[in-house]
């Protein structure tokens, strides 16, 4: 039975790692993601396989009530607040990483009076660590991305100091806890400290530097996955963790990237402050509106047109809409793509995933380093629901707080219309000097009942 046992992990391991794998292109994605769910089944009968104490009923209405929870919130949530929802897993599966550790400490320590070997201690004390600094950053994060708090940087004067005291304090009781395993109070006060530490460390991020932290803290939660399969000698766990804990920090990589950061920056937190705009600072933009009308008669005389995405499109659900305006471009001859920018949207690959979702083909999605060049050269950009990652300001105004970070250069093509429903701002909370850029021009409006607008004038003209 043994031998069955760990032939199932073996293979769910290896789907796992096929199966993440193909997650890096987006054709094969959708059979990654199959492959990592099958291997998640694999290793759940493996490991019901094998549950001594605990009855099997009993697990069986726990995964009832969670499944029914699941099933429940997965239905009532908006294609916008996915990435709260990833936010909360993320969290959540820090919290769980956390307990399991914690309950496998107290069974042997306090029930049976056993000690942990180093390597198990060890194990423990990170795994409450990273699960506790999981579960609180992720929940902050979750109540930056839907509103409930301000998603504007939170700082206060000491900040760094007391996050490193704290840090140092969590070494300090984590280290005396396994040297004093009998004595569970070390690892309540490491317990809270975690928990802390998660919410000091995710408050000072704000506005446009969210997804870096939303990368890290889905690379800690498969670290803290990592942690918990040393500690219950679970190899399927230690590799699945792993993998989640090394792709979080290749994606947290190429956020940085994206947003012009470096890891170090990122690692000691409170980085990327909104601009604080005091009253009557910001210049007036004064924009050119354009009409449906005009709109779709631009597009009629455009030989290449580029196409940039944002959270709006999200918002407006316009990506169906997109494709039938690719049809349109296409039964002109118009060279048509989309430019994809890292962080456009609110979680990493949120733009490709609502594009596929709309049946665009793939190689329609073009990546920001591949496109930026060929912007000078566009006859029409349209910007769908899109805000900071086409502001200039990235390039002009040292004082911004997106300052640095790379942006799609829809401002270098002939003609830009924006698509949005008003003057409102993006993400970072920042005025967006292109609006008023004399190439410019405004398309007011919900995304989709607009872009629905032309392209009905497209099948006319
Ligand atoms: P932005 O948040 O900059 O702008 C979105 C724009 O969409 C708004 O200005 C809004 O303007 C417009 N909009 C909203 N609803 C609609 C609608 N129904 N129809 C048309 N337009 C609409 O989006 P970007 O994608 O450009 O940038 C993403 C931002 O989010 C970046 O700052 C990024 O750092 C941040 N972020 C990204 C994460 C990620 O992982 N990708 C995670 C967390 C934050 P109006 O109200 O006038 O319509």
């Amino acid at each position: 039975m043994n031998i069955l046992i760990q032939l199932a992990y073996l293979l769910a391991s290896i789907l796992f790692i096929v199966g993440i794998k193909m997650l890096g292109k987006t054709k094969d994605a959708r059979r990654g993601n199959l492959y990592s769910a099958l291997a998640m089944f694999v290793a759940i009968l493996a490991t019901l396989a094998q549950v001594e104490m605990i009855s099997l009923v009993d697990i069986f209405i726990c995964i009832l009530i969670g499944s029914a929870i699941g099933a429940f919130i997965a239905n009532r949530v908006e294609m916008t607040q996915m990435p709260e929802m990833v936010a909360l897993f993320n969290g959540f599966g820090g919290l769980a990483s956390l307990s399991v550790v914690f309950a496998d400490y107290w069974l042997n320590t306090q029930i049976y009076s056993y000690s942990l070997d180093s390597i198990t201690g060890t194990s423990v004390a990170l795994g409450i660590f990273i699960g506790g600094i999981t579960f609180t950053g992720s929940m902050i994060a979750f109540l930056k991305l839907n509103g409930r708090i301000s998603g504007n940087a939170i700082t206060f004067s000491g900040q760094h100091l007391l996050n490193l005291v704290l840090f140092l304090a969590t070494i300090v009781f984590a280290v005396v806890g396994m040297l004093d395993q009998a004595e569970p109070m070390y690892l309540y006060i490491l317990i809270g400290l975690s928990l802390l530490l998660g919410i000091l460390t995710v408050i000072p991020i704000g506005g446009a530097d969210m997804p870096v932290v939303i990368s890290l803290l889905n690379s800690y939660s498969g670290m803290a996955a990592c942690m918990t399969g040393f500690v219950l000698n679970n190899n399927v766990l230690i590799i699945s963790g792993a993998l989640v804990g090394a792709s979080g920090i290749i994606l947290t990589k190429i956020m940085c990237k994206a947003m012009n950061r470096s890891l170090v920056n990122v690692l000691l937190g409170g980085f990327g402050q909104t601009a604080v705009v005091k009253g009557g600072e910001e210049e007036q933009i004064v924009v050119r509106e354009v009409g449906v009308e005009e709109a779709a008669m631009l597009f009629d005389s455009a030989s290449s047109v580029i196409i940039v995405p944002g959270y709006g499109m999200a918002v407006a659900q316009a990506q169906h809409i997109m494709n039938e305006l690719s049809e349109q471009c296409e039964k002109r001859n118009i060279d048509f793509r989309f430019a994809i920018h890292p962080v456009a949207g609110r979680m990493p690959g949120h733009m490709n995933v609502l594009l596929a979702e709309a049946n665009i083909s793939y190689d329609k999605m073009v990546e920001m380093d591949q496109i930026n060049d060929d912007f000078a050269n566009t006859d029409l950009v349209l910007v769908v629901g899109a805000n900071d990652v086409v502001n200039p300001a990235a390039r002009t105004n040292p004082n911004s707080p997106i300052y640095g970070m790379p942006i799609l250069n829809a401002d270098k093509a002939r003609t830009v219309i924006v698509c949005k429903r008003s003057m409102g701002k993006g993400y970072a909370g920042i005025e967006n000097e292109l609006f008023g850029y004399p190439n410019c021009l405004m398309l007011f409006g919900d995304a989709k009942q607009t872009i629905t607008k032309v392209v009905a004038e497209l099948k006319e003209i």
